[in-house]
């Protein structure tokens, strides 16, 4: 789950409905979510509910992907790198 104290990256298979809603409106996501105007960081589709893939955290900004296998491991890659743009 992490890597050099940098990042967080939570994989939402891994999180409860709930608790993704709780830590999304921390960072005023749940309503983008809502209004399907939260795009993946990678391939910029609208992220919904169901295709959510991971978030990837670093204060304060957070970075969410959809759930396609290429923007999660973009997303992982971006984590190793320790890169946040
Ligand atoms: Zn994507």
């Amino acid at each position: 789950m992490k890597s050099r104290g940098q990042f967080d990256l939570i994989n939402i298979n891994a999180v409860h409905d709930k608790d993704l809603r709780t830590i999304l409106d921390k960072f005023g996501l749940s309503e983008k979510i809502d209004n399907n105007s939260l795009l993946c960081e990678f391939c910029y589709q609208p992220i919904s509910w169901n295709d959510i893939g991971a978030l990837l955290i670093k204060k304060p900004r957070i970075i969410v992907c959809c759930n396609l296998v290429d923007c999660i491991s973009s997303a992982s890659y971006m984590m190793k790198d320790g890169r946040v743009t």
